[in-house]
């Protein structure tokens, strides 16, 4: 691991203005940067792998309090950018009020990554693809601008089939996020010129050409806190994960669902796609297929099948839309079977 330096802000107002660098987007390889350290899961990896190479963290474990209150009200639930992964799971009201939120986490990594990682580096986790991770391979847009992409010809397997580019086919690896761009979530920030609030659908970048830019985060912005908006949807509300191994494992594919159904018809339903994806993905094409339709199999089928239309496959991941696809079938069939 390359030398930095190391500095501990006890607030979130520390963090962001307790330095007289300018602290880099958290988004980048970070090269000369200054970033903020919360679990360590993703960064300290990825410093390693000398992915990553910020001159400078500011570990913001010491703003815990401040920053890792869960609070479920009737508007919807608030919870602290440093809540470990873990509470949030584990929380009474969040699975009772959103399942679907628990259960991403539940499925997501290990007891222990859960327990020391936090809800908004969870976010801000970075791509699994190997020739992002390994800097043996020369040609990567996302670490190298301009290089190229390894991956497009490589052991493409796990890589997205929809907002990929032809400069990047990276998957976006998290469960959680997949869940909170489909329930219309927003992050609150505080940077350097102040508190600004961005939708969780604004946050993320598909790969286009730019890959590298993965956030819409300014430099030196810090997240503050995750809002999630209650609703009729957010009860009957489920995450179905499909993986290698059933535990200790990224998604192949995923759907987390959330429906608000009066007498058999759905009168709302929202749709996240994890796996499959270059960002965070929700599927507005599933959505209107079924909003205002009697439910049924056969409707669940023809959503499924409009989640993934538009899907780009390469050598290895050929398989990814009909897994996608039956993984969403899957997650409907279970919403539309629970009571609430
Ligand atoms: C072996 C393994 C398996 C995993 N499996 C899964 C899985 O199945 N599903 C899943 O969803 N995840 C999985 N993960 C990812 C894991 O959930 C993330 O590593 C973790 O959530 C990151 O949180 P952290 O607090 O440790 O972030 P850090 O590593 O501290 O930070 C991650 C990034 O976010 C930035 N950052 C952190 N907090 C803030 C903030 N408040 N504001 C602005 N920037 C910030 C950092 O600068 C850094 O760039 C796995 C990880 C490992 C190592």
């Amino acid at each position: 691991m390359r030398a930095f330096t190391y500095q501990s802000a006890g607030s979130a107002q520390a963090a962001v203005g307790g330095t007289s660098d300018k602290p880099g987007s958290s988004d980048k390889r970070g090269d000369g940067a200054t970033v903020f350290l919360a679990g360590g899961t993703t960064l300290l990896d990825l410093m390693k792998l000398d992915v990553s190479r910020p001159a400078a963290l500011i570990d913001i474990g010491e703003a815990t309090q401040q920053l890792s209150v869960i609070e479920a009200t009737a508007a919807g639930l608030r919870i602290g950018a440093l809540a470990k992964m873990s509470a949030v799971a584990n929380d009474t009201a969040v699975n009772r009020d959103y399942p679907v939120v628990a259960q991403s986490l539940q499925m997501a990594a290990s007891a222990q990554l859960r327990n020391m990682a936090s809800m908004a580096g969870n976010l801000l986790q970075r791509t699994r693809c190997s020739y992002f991770r390994d800097t043996t391979w020369a040609r990567c847009n996302k670490r190298v601008p301009g290089s190229g992409c390894d991956a497009l010809e490589g052991m493409n397997r796990l890589h997205g089939v929809l907002a990929v580019s032809e400069q990047c086919i990276a998957s976006y690896p998290g469960d959680f996020a997949n869940v909170f761009v489909a329930l219309d979530g927003s992050v609150e920030v505080l940077g350097p010129r102040g508190a600004r609030t961005i939708r969780a659908a604004n946050l993320h970048l598909a790969s286009g050409d730019s890959p590298a830019v993965e956030t819409t985060l300014h430099p030196g912005e810090l997240i503050t806190a995750l809002y999630i908006p209650s609703g009729p949807h957010t009860r009957r509300s489920a995450y179905v994960k499909v993986r290698d191994r059933q535990s200790y494992a990224f998604a192949l594919t995923s759907a987390a669902v959330a429906m608000d159904l009066q007498g058999g018809t759905v009168r709302d339903v929202r749709i996240g796609l994890g796996g499959v994806a270059g960002k965070p993905w929700r599927s507005a094409e599933a959505e209107a297929v079924l909003r205002g339709q009697p439910f049924s199999e056969a409707l669940a089928s023809r959503a499924g099948e409009a989640a993934f239309a538009r899907a780009r496959t390469r050598e290895h991941n050929a398989f990814k839309p009909q897994l996608g696809a039956l993984t969403l079938v899957r997650a409907l069939m279970q919403v539309h079977g629970m009571e609430v």
